[in-house]
């Protein structure tokens, strides 16, 4: 057996693999500290496992899946190991562009606070392999994984939304839907967006299949009216999301409704449910007030790694003067098509980063932008900005872009953020 990719994911299958008993050889395109490390396929292997990201698409293929498939030796996915070991295990899989994390942590609080047996894993960062023993698992799927498994097999499934993201694995927005709808074709109660339209188009009239409004649809079985949840499904009682400050913005309000909806099938009170969401500790990196510096508020968003995660931001700070640290490795996604409602709420952009100079074009004569190189910089100069600001400001780093150019990881850049903020006191 050969594991293609050692890093969380990869390194945890290894030494399952080889605690089972497996002969197992790893492959990683670095040079890191690797048991049985080889530089290509080695002759005598009859399976591939492969951590999520790596390519496995005709255009991107990464040379030893290639030479895998060009010997027809079977490709597997992590996932993949994990469910033929654990036939049994009942999944909850959540995905969508944004909000996974954040959605996949807070039904699994709430499950395990209402006694039952549930642990999380996946995408966010816990590898199926670490994960405790229990009757659920909450796992986030990536794209990646759902395009690249072969034994995807769900009790229920969510796709929160989709947006343009993670093209270059993909290679086109429709294999990156298709990725995504692969955790509704292979689950048995599926639970979609109203306003995810080619999904709407595509399941709402299947069977098993439960719509979810942000807005005031009463077409949908959930909806949001004047900042309340309805639910046409299993009672007609509104929830009032005013009560949930950890999880402010509307895009958490679309977190909340697929947590609840997903919830509320193991016949929990509406009130249990409730009280659970408002003991949730929001996660590190998502829209977290990071300090208040006098009349400036630090805001850290360095999971924003795409436009329609940074929209959001924008909307939840509207009203606000947003002083807005943007850059990175871009996804060369136009920004715009999302950001031109809120736009207007920014007094200036920072830019840092690769990305610069496609920013600086894409701003130019809409918005001032300030060149800075480094997030520090950025940060400087938004900071002499927004306290001389009347009303002071918010300076949100919510970069819409990867950070690996100047980081290991979105939890790098925020920590980085966050020890700089505090170093301006
Ligand atoms: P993911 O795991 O899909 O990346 P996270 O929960 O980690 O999602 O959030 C990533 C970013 O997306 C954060 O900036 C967060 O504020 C934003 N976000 C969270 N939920 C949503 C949502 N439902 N729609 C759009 N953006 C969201």
């Amino acid at each position: 057996m050969l594991v293609v990719g050692y890093g969380i994911s990869g390194k945890s299958c290894f030494v399952f693999l080889r605690h089972k008993g497996m002969n197992v050889f790893a492959y990683d395109d670095t040079n890191g500290n690797i048991p049985n490390r080889v530089t290509e396929l080695p002759g005598n292997v009859d399976l591939v496992v492969k951590s999520p990201s790596i390519p496995i698409m005709e255009h991107n293929r990464h040379p030893v899946i290639k030479q895998a498939y060009d010997k027809h030796i079977p490709v597997l996915s992590t996932f993949d190991i994990f469910r033929i070991y654990n036939p049994n295990a009942k999944i909850i899989a959540v995905t969508g562009t944004n909000g996974k994390s954040t959605t996949t942590a807070l039904i699994c609080h709430i499950l395990q606070k209402s006694g039952i047996s549930a642990e999380m894993g996946g995408n966010i960062g816990v590898s199926y392999f670490d994960m405790p023993k229990a009757d659920w698992y909450v796992l986030e799927m990536s794209s990646y994984e759902l395009a690249s498994s072969q034994y995807l097999d769900f009790e229920m499934a969510c796709i929160l939304n989709i947006e343009p993201d993670h093209l270059g694995f993909h290679e086109n927005f429709e294999n990156y839907v298709a990725a995504k709808h692969r955790a509704l074709d292979n689950a048995k109660l599926r639970f979609i967006s109203h306003e995810d339209t080619a999904t709407l188009d595509k399941y709402a009239s299947q069977n098993n299949v439960i719509t979810i409004s942000n807005e005031n649809i009463p077409s949908a079985d959930i909806y949001v009216r004047k900042n309340a949840i309805l639910n046409n499904l299993t009672e007609r009682i509104a929830i009032d999301l005013s009560g949930f400050t950890n999880l402010p913005g509307k895009h958490n309000h679309q977190n909340i409704e697929f947590a609840y909806a997903i919830c509320k099938q193991f016949g929990l009170p509406s009130r249990e449910i409730i009280n659970h969401i408002r003991s949730f500790m929001p996660l590190p990196h998502r829209l977290n007030i990071t300090r208040h510096i006098k009349n400036v508020t630090f805001v850290n968003d360095s999971k924003a790694t795409n436009p329609g995660s940074s929209a959001r931001a924008l909307a939840t700070f509207a009203g606000r003067n947003i002083f807005w640290l943007v850059g990175g490795r871009s996804k060369k996604v136009d920004p715009m098509i999302y950001i031109k409602d809120y736009i207007a709420e920014v007094q200036k952009v920072y830019l840092f980063g690769e990305s610069m100079d496609e920013f600086d074009a894409i701003f130019k004569g809409i918005k001032t932008t300030v060149r800075c190189e480094t997030m520090e910089k950025a940060l400087q100069m938004a900071y002499r900005d927004a306290k001389q600001a009347q009303q002071g400001g918010v300076v949100l780093l919510s970069p819409m872009c990867a950070s690996f150019d100047q980081f290991k990881s979105f939890e790098q850049r925020g920590d980085e953020f966050v020890r700089m903020v505090r170093e301006l006191e």
